[in-house]
């Protein structure tokens, strides 16, 4: 039996997440990862720009974070009680660095970030409504578990992603188009009393990259506070990736309370959430802090470790500077090849992050527009780029991501294996 099968028989699908089940690649074991590339268990090599949907900005094992882990692992353990220095000196590294970061409180992941997140806007708002924007994911609890990948005929309607969600929590989230200032005004005018949070990832890169208007995100900013409802980026994927201080840094709009995960630890287990002070001392962690607020792991060292290495590297080394030339290069490379070979496509992205939707212009700006986008030919020309070891995420609309440890070699056989995978698939 193959150690996929094994996996089968003890592992729902024999994969330890929903996100992770491809069609295509049911067989695929992975064995090591270094840098730019991973490998399977039966030997072959891939670049990567999957990249665990975003986490390893420096690269997989980059040393310094290996070594800060090892370090931290051979010292000090999970006690559960009081706080260690890491964790101290993380917070106020956070705090410096992110405008709307006054206190913070760490987690494992990011989706128990938005979590807090919306709990606590209710708590303090005593409302009932989120607003949250078709194609944004942020995490899987019930209360945002709806209208990220929607169908064509589940577009402008609730889209549980799940069963098994209380239809009344399902109708305190109202969806509304991503860059619609008009919708986001109405919904105000219409529920503001009501509104709770509004939570928006600044650039929707769950389904590849919408780039923000300037006007929509300061039209959340501007509603929110006249309302006294409370804003809420999700930056688990922005953050740290795009900007030390986050996509908030970039575009000058801060919110209340700011979601963060992924490459803050370059792939180790942590997810923060931070804020407003007077938000943030609602919660437990405060003695008399009404809003519940608990995790065997919140603050674990290894992961703190891995967060305070990999904030040292981002700010010590041209990390952005390299990952943000080399997207250039890729989105205007790519666009140029497309040209040539007579495909329409928009490539975009932001920073590290592309994506090649083959559609006509111009760029999107909300998820309605991807509906245009040739699924076939998005998850087609991905499954042939594995076959020449180059491994973006074959499924619709994902973003790719560039690190630290790709380089311009990568690029240029990212670039032959596109032309050759696109070519083939337009073939078919
Ligand atoms: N928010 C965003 C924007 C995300 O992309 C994700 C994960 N893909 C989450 C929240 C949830 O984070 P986690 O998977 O760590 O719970």
């Amino acid at each position: 039996m193959t150690l996929a099968e094994r996996a089968r028989r003890v592992i729902p699908g024999g994969v330890n997440s929903g996100q992770r089940s491809i069609p295509g690649l049911t067989d695929l074991v992975i064995a090591r990862t270094a840098g730019s590339r991973f490998w399977d268990s039966e030997g072959r090599e891939f670049t990567d720009y999957h990249a665990a949907f975003g986490p390893p900005l420096l690269g997989h094992n980059d040393p310094e974070v290996a070594a800060a882990v090892a370090d931290a692992s051979g010292r000090i353990g999970l006690t559960g009680v009081a706080v260690t220095e890491a964790e101290v000196v993380l917070a106020e590294q956070l705090a410096e660095l992110i405008p709307s970061i006054e206190q913070v409180l760490l987690t494992s992941t990011g989706s128990e970030a938005t979590f807090h997140a919306l709990r606590v806007a209710r708590a303090v708002t005593g409302r009932r409504l989120v607003v949250k924007f078709q194609g944004c994911y942020h995490g899987w609890h019930d209360a945002v578990s709806l209208n990220v990948i929607s169908a064509p005929d589940r577009v402008g309607r609730p889209d549980p992603t799940s069963t098994g969600i209380l239809p009344e929590v399902l109708d305190a989230t109202l969806v509304l188009r991503f860059n619609d200032v008009a919708a986001v005004r109405q919904a105000f005018a219409e529920h503001g009393a009501d509104i709770a949070a509004v939570i928006v990832e600044p650039i929707p890169h769950n389904v590849g990259a919408l780039l923000p208007t300037e006007e929509f995100l300061r039209t959340l900013r501007a509603e929110c506070t006249a309302a006294g409802s409370v804003l809420v980026f999700d930056e688990v994927i922005t953050g740290f990736r795009h900007a030390l201080g986050g996509y908030q840094a970039i575009s000058g709009v801060t919110p209340d309370l700011t979601a963060l995960g992924k490459a803050i630890a370059n792939g180790a287990p942590i997810g923060a959430l931070g804020g407003r002070a007077d938000l943030m001392e609602q919660f437990s962690s405060r003695p008399g802090g009404p809003v519940f607020f608990a995790g065997t792991y919140n603050g674990h060292p290894l992961p703190v470790a891995a967060a305070l290495a990999t904030l040292r590297k981002l700010r010590e080394q041209p990390v952005h500077e390299h990952v943000f030339r080399l997207g250039a290069r890729v989105r205007s490379e790519l666009a140029a090849l497309y040209r040539r070979i007579g495909v329409p496509a928009v490539v975009t992205g932001y920073g590290s992050v592309f994506v090649s939707y083959f559609m006509p212009g111009p760029a999107p700006l909300s998820y309605d527009d991807l509906l245009a986008n040739d699924t076939a030919l998005f998850v087609g020309y991905r499954r042939r780029l594995i076959e020449h070891g180059v491994f973006e995420l074959p499924l619709s609309l994902k973003r790719s991501h560039l690190s630290y440890a790709h380089t311009d070699a990568d690029v240029d056989r990212l670039l032959e294996a596109t032309e050759a995978a696109v070519t083939r698939t337009l073939a078919e």
